[in-house]
């Protein structure tokens, strides 16, 4: 159990500097490993729907500001036209995923329509970033049985339902009320509300405590070592 904890926090203090989290105390060596700990609640943003020039752009900028790593799941028709703002959120940290071609409902009759789906994104990501593994979110969080997907697959734990209010006080507020250590966040970064909304729960969240990984940071922290065609819920498993 001591050597555990040990791991443990070994791994909090590994992803706090990989994702340059702003922390109370200044980063030590070992001394008071445990103390920091303590102070770090993880939790992640999840951005789906875009890419979408203007304001995901906007995001990308509030989030350098912050220091904070989000993940996004672009579709892939959305893409074309965008492939700086893409190149851009690899080069800052941000985690990239699929959210299919069309944003189609992987849930139909047709399971070849939905593979296609998935693999042409994944071939364009891979085009673009060059070769890596692009987690899907299959859209409405759903995916039939039968479809096959060779990647691991998220989906959310705080659903503000952004899309609806389109109203950014309502947002924020529904997250701070929600989240919890490990929760994941789903947002939609092609509303600008959602990206006002994004930056200011990332303003408070931080002063809670709280620090913003991807999801696959945040797994990792959670010892869940993610597999193929399965779907995840929340870090927590
Ligand atoms: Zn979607």
């Amino acid at each position: 159990m001591e050597m555990r904890k040990k791991r443990l926090v070994f791994l909090c203090l590994t992803l706090a500097l990989l994702s340059s989290c702003a922390l109370d105390e200044p980063m030590v060596q070992t001394d008071g490993e445990a103390e920091i700990t303590e102070e770090i609640k993880f939790v992640a943003l999840t951005f789906d729907d875009g890419p979408h020039a203007g304001t995901t752009e906007r995001l990308l900028d509030g989030l350098e500001e912050r220091g904070v790593h989000a993940t996004f799941f672009l579709i892939g028709s959305e893409i074309p036209g965008n492939e700086d703002l893409i190149r851009r959120m690899q080069e800052e940290g941000h985690q990239i995923g699929n959210h299919t071609w069309s944003h189609i409902r992987l849930a139909g009759p047709s399971s070849s329509q939905a593979e296609e789906e998935i693999s042409k994104t994944d071939a364009l990501l891979t085009s673009i970033l060059g070769k890596g593994t692009y987690w899907l979110r299959p859209p409405y969080g759903q995916v039939a049985e039968g479809i096959e997907v060779r990647v691991p697959m998220v989906k959310w734990s705080v659903d503000p339902r952004d899309w609806e209010t389109r109203n950014t006080s309502q947002v924020v507020r529904a997250i701070v009320e929600a989240v919890q250590p490990n929760s994941i966040i789903l947002l939609h970064d092609i509303y600008q509300t959602s990206v006002d909304a994004a930056l200011e729960v990332v303003d408070t969240l931080q002063k809670e405590g709280y620090c913003f990984v991807t999801v696959e940071e945040l797994l990792a922290n959670n010892d869940i070592v993610p597999e193929p065609g399965i779907l995840y819920r929340t870090g927590t498993g």
